[in-house]
């Protein structure tokens, strides 16, 4: 067994916001900021970075979803624009803070399990 795998499913820790080694510490420290290492195991977060990716991932849900509510209840109920801005626009926002956390845990763990290590500066060679 390598040290990147534990055996536990990147998926399930990482919906939960737990470290990917050992399931038990968390992973964040805060809403969204990262732990230095896990209160657990010790293992260093420094390889985690998921950048944009956890936004880029839900933003096709989320607009999916509200779109096709908005489309939903526009045929239904014939809403004036401004009361469809005023449901649609905060529930972008809250479905999107609802799923933010759990995507960057899974990403974070899903670098762990493919064994990413801490980015150089451009060009440089990290082995
Ligand atoms: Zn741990």
């Amino acid at each position: 067994m390598t040290e990147n795998s534990s055996g536990l499913s990147p998926f399930a820790t990482g919906l939960r916001g737990r470290c990917p080694r050992c399931g038990e510490g968390h992973l964040f420290k805060g809403y969204l900021n990262l732990a230095k290492r896990c209160e657990s195991c010790g293992l260093d977060f420094g390889f985690a970075d998921s950048g944009d990716g956890p936004a880029v991932l839900i933003m096709f849900p989320v607009g999916t979803i509200i779109v096709a509510l908005w489309l939903i209840t526009d045929a239904l109920w014939h809403w004036p624009a401004l009361v469809h801005l005023m449901v649609w626009l905060p529930m972008t926002v809250i479905l999107s803070m609802l799923f933010l956390r759990p995507f960057k845990g899974a990403l974070v763990n899903l670098q762990y399990k493919a064994g990413a290590k801490p980015g150089g500066e451009p060009g440089e060679r990290i082995d």
